[in-house]
């Protein structure tokens, strides 16, 4: 029995399933999940020593790799000064002046304390700010847990296969409709059905919680014109994209400007942060000068922001993320290779610092459907082997990979390595 085994065993009596979050649990690739002790640079080291190759990142944040000596000093400095005093302080504005800075859709921007607090309270904001009821999401994407949310939601649920979980009440999810990424037709006509009802669409614009899914041409553009038509607040949920796919997110990568945004993980730096913010006149409509209640007792922790600052700081360098895509495409295009040439059928996504891949006959995947019809078997397989070889991969078919600047060409390539002698086996 390993110490990851036996550690599991352990959490199984005092916690739900072992983990404080669902994918973690390892349910989708079966087995036991790995009990991580430390994680430096490119790797991180499980219980029994063993050191992998880290594609997972925390889920995100870890864009510059893990434990940045920079933003463990700046951590270190502010936890000099105390942990958390629920009152203002200046690198509260420094961030919230960076964040304008980076993403110039955000005039306002407000602190909480994770992903699913910035959408909750994103969605909460436009209801409030058009006075109606209904919002639209995609099928398979992920937002968070919020009640509203969890609704044909991607991620664990998915993994799961409980799209729609219980105590939801049926009279909160009737105001969530769900359509298909990529499909404006789709949108096109739900905004006919429901003409005036649809407060807002959020959408993640590079989809990572049903693997990962960047939208297909003019799609994004045509949701941008649907919700101006009709009044509708549109949403980027960049609480993966945020910082990754560009300096300024999806929206610069694709160059659409959203009503709102949300941000999650990468904001933090490794600690548990997000935000939400967007056009003046949507944001003012929140507490204390707007009627919109929103609140937290933690939000802009000093040593939170302190993280989060240094982060961002760091990732403002120039080039940074033209080198992440370029390891994604590597990384993409070597898996390719291998997998081409012992005849495994497989095809690759990859949009900045996030990529996928799917076991699948079809050339390109666009839709949920599509990741859906996916190989599972065949990845759970390939999952496990990529383990054996110290590669620490996503543990769900339905979850991006993510890259870190860490990831030097030699990483890269002892993963394309790994990948071959895997696919080998399969
Ligand atoms: N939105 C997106 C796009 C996410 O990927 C996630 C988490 N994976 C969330 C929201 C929720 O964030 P959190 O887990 O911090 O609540």
């Amino acid at each position: 029995m390993t110490i990851s085994q036996d550690l599991f065993e352990r959490a199984l009596d005092s916690i739900p399933g072992g983990v404080n979050s669902p994918v973690r649990a390892f349910n989708g690739v079966g087995g036991t999940p790995l009990f991580i002790t430390k994680a430096q640079g490119v790797h991180t080291y499980d219980a029994d020593g063993k050191q992998y190759i880290d594609y997972v990142g925390s889920w995100g944040p870890m864009i510059l790799g893990h434990n940045h000596p920079e933003i463990k000093q700046a951590v270190l400095d502010a936890v000099e000064n105390g942990l958390s005093y629920g009152a203002p302080t200046e690198t509260e504005i420094l961030m919230a002046e960076k964040v304008k800075a980076l993403v110039p859709s955000i005039e306002k921007v407000r602190m909480v304390s994770s992903g699913t607090e910035a959408t909750m309270s994103a969605i909460r904001l436009a209801r409030g700010y058009t006075g109606r009821d209904k919002i639209l999401k995609f099928e398979g994407c992920y937002h968070g847990h919020a009640d509203s949310l969890l609704v044909k939601a991607g991620s664990g649920a998915l993994t799961m296969g409980v799209p729609n979980s219980p105590g939801i009440p049926a009279d909160f999810a009737k105001h969530t409709l769900t359509v298909s990424f990529n499909n404006l037709d789709e949108v096109k006509a739900i905004f006919d059905q429901y003409k005036d009802q649809i407060a807002c669409v959020i959408i993640e614009p590079v989809a990572g919680n049903m693997n990962c899914i960047p939208p297909v041409e003019g799609f994004l553009e045509g949701l941008r014109e649907i919700c101006t038509d009709n009044q509708s607040v549109l949403i980027f949920d960049e609480v993966m994209t945020g910082f990754r796919v560009a300096l300024g997110g999806a929206q610069q990568y694709y160059n659409i400007q959203p009503d709102l945004t949300c941000l999650g993980k990468v904001i933090g730096g490794g600690m548990p942060v997000g935000a939400f913010g967007g056009k003046k006149e949507i944001m003012d409509y929140i507490a204390p000068v707007g009627p919109v209640y929103q609140a937290g007792t933690l939000s802009g922790n000093p040593i939170a922001m302190a993280a989060g600052l240094k982060a961002l700081e760091l990732l403002s360098e120039q080039g940074l993320h033209e080198e992440l895509e370029a390891k994604s495409k590597a990384l993409c295009e070597g898996f390719q290779a291998a997998a081409d040439e012992v005849g495994i059928a497989l095809t690759t996504n990859y949009a900045g610092g996030m990529f996928g891949f799917f076991f699948t006959e079809a050339e390109k995947v666009t839709s949920y459907q599509q990741a859906t019809e996916c190989d599972l078997a065949r990845f759970k397989k390939f999952f496990h082997l990529m383990l054996d070889e110290g590669v620490y991969l996503a543990p769900s078919a339905f979850e991006a990979g993510f890259v870190s600047t860490m990831h030097s060409d030699e990483e890269i390539a002892k993963t394309i390595g790994a990948a071959k002698r895997a696919f080998a086996k399969l």
